[in-house]
């Protein structure tokens, strides 16, 4: 017998016994024409505004006008080491030391940046795994980083593809391929969760089979920050980075983050593109011509970062650091469970969910293919007032976000989203 009740009752009492209901009330929800909120679940695309951001901003905007220049000292926040203030939530979020963690540019540029000292291919060791149908802005990154060392893509990459009759890869097909081709793989840059199909990667064995073989093992976590727990340090991973706007809340096109072990911090022979921002603080206004790298994460910043920026993702990644991410997990399996649940009590043949079943393999996203009308079915309910994201042929990708999404979402969305796709005469009550 299911944990679970389809009926508006069992939510509403969910949300009732939820620890983290109060914090829907800390964001701006999208409202409807009608001026209701909305069901918005597209929290992995772009989350939503903290209310506290707007005083925060202001803040900045204020010391800006009063101060000008001296504000990089004389701010309430001062702006010279504004990112530090960040380090320690990052590290939190992601699991590593804060000298492994920075805030800096935006995410693709991050991770160029990261490749130019962490794939260095030569001329048996030369190939770069990637997910098959990798997002594309990962897919031209690794291209292009193959084509800078004079190598074709196509012999270069490595995509992987799930088995024949499967939607998502199996970790022991990864690790076998790992070790088949090992010896010739000089990267593996997998993303956490995989964008499309909601797959949460075991990075931990990923990593070590790939160290096994003399592999450099990165991730891109645009999808996994704020969203599963992560043990970056622990699991090993040379580097990784991630945007900010999806489940943390920061913003669109917000400053991204990135992670380098600290095993790597003083290894000064990685080749690197520099800017003073990276320079050792101490010597940084002597303005001499020789780089000396800042140890650790820091070490690959280029420019003073955008303070209008971090002022958001400082405001955003707090709330992690109050309600934790074990707290958010916990919500996150029954919240995406209850919607599953529900997904599955309309026995429709209508639609097929794409994401593992396996709750440990998989975040707050329910990837979900609608065989006819897809886009129909997906323009309605943004009719609706549900928000969500669509991805052509045939998906609708669903984010139910434990920070702010409540049971109720959840049980409204699905009926509405019976009632589109014709599965609302199946509906049963689960004994
Ligand atoms: C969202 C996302 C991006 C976006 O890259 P930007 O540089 O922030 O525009 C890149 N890669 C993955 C895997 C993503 O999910």
């Amino acid at each position: 017998m299911s944990q679970y009740r389809n009926n508006l009752d069992f939510a509403e009492q969910m949300d009732a016994g939820d620890p983290l209901a109060d914090y829907r009330a800390q964001f701006h929800m999208p409202q409807t024409k009608q001026g209701d909120d909305c069901l918005y679940f597209c929290g992995n695309s772009l989350g939503l505004q903290p209310k506290a951001l707007e005083a925060a901003m202001a803040q900045e905007l204020e010391d800006w006008k009063k101060f000008g220049v001296e504000g990089h000292f004389q701010a309430k926040n001062p702006w010279m080491p504004y990112h530090e203030f960040l380090s320690e939530s990052l590290a939190k979020l992601v699991g590593a030391k804060p000298s492994e963690v920075v805030a800096m540019n935006s995410l693709t540029v991050n991770l160029h940046l990261l490749m130019v000292s962490f794939y260095r291919p030569t001329k048996t060791r030369y190939k770069i795994v990637i997910e098959g149908q990798a997002f594309p802005s990962d897919q031209y990154a690794v291209q292009s980083q193959a084509r800078f060392h004079g190598l074709d893509p196509n012999a270069a990459l490595i995509e992987l593809q799930p088995r024949k009759g499967e939607n998502t890869l199996r970790t022991e097909d990864i690790e076998a391929l790992i070790e088949r081709e090992g010896s010739s793989i000089a990267l593996i840059m997998l993303g956490g969760v995989n964008y499309y199909t909601g797959q949460l990667f075991d990075m931990q064995r990923i990593t070590k089979a790939g160290h096994k073989q003399g592999c450099v093992v990165g991730f891109d976590l645009a999808h996994a920050a704020g969203n599963v727990p992560l043990q970056l340090h622990h699991w090993d991973v040379d580097f990784a980075c991630w945007c900010s706007y999806k489940y943390l809340n920061a913003g669109p096109g917000s400053i991204a983050g990135c992670f380098v072990h600290a095993r790597h911090a003083e290894n000064f022979e990685l080749p690197r593109f520099c800017g003073w921002w990276g320079h050792d603080k101490q010597t940084r206004f002597q303005m001499g011509p020789d780089f000396h790298p800042i140890p650790g994460a820091e070490g690959w910043q280029l420019s003073n970062p955008p303070i209008l920026s971090l002022v958001a993702v400082k405001t955003a990644i707090e709330v992690f650091d109050r309600v934790g991410m074990q707290a958010l997990r916990e919500k996150s399996f029954k919240l995406t469970g209850y919607m599953e649940f529900l997904l599955d009590n309309l026995n429709s043949d209508a639609f097929t969910v794409l994401t593992p079943r396996d709750p440990e393999q998989r975040g707050a996203q329910l990837s979900i293919v609608v065989h006819e009308n897809g886009r129909k079915v997906f323009t309605a309910l943004e009719q609706q007032g549900a928000i969500c994201d669509w991805r052509s042929p045939d998906c609708i990708r669903v984010a139910p976000v434990p920070l702010y999404n409540s049971y109720q979402d959840v049980y409204q969305f699905v009926m509405l989203f019976a009632r589109l796709t014709g599965a609302v005469d199946q509906l049963r009550e689960a004994i």
